[in-house]
């Protein structure tokens, strides 16, 4: 089975996204509510994927982009993005990202997205 670390500062966005995936048969490994719990939870349960929001407090899911495939470059990373986060959107596509899927969430774009991260794996 496939594990999920979900990012999320929204305890609603973290709910649906739970539902979605569990209804398409992935594990859920955790989840974090700030990129400081993500960075640690990574390293604790190097889940096969990440789906990592945008705005968080404390640390932005940016930087845990940043730290996490600093620290295991073949991290895959879901970005989950707002209106307006282009400029976010192109740092986290150079950080490496490997996929993006907007807010509010469509069930077939999120499983496109993790669906795209397993043919990544090796
Ligand atoms: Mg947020």
């Amino acid at each position: 089975m496939i594990s999920v670390l979900i990012v999320d500062d929204s305890r609603t966005s973290r709910s649906i996204l739970k539902d979605i995936l569990e209804r398409a048969g992935y594990k859920i490994a955790g989840e974090a509510i700030n990129g400081k719990e993500a960075v640690e939870m990574y390293a604790k349960l190097l889940p096969d994927i990440v789906t990592m929001d945008i705005t968080m407090p404390e640390m932005d899911g940016i930087e845990a982009l940043r730290q996490i495939r600093q620290g295991y470059p073949d991290a895959r990373i879901v970005m989950i993005t707002a209106a307006g986060q282009k400029e976010k959107m192109l740092e986290a596509v150079k950080l490496g990202a490997t996929e993006f899927v907007s807010k509010p969430f469509m069930e077939e774009s999120v499983i496109d997205a993790l669906e795209h991260c397993k043919k990544e794996m090796k």
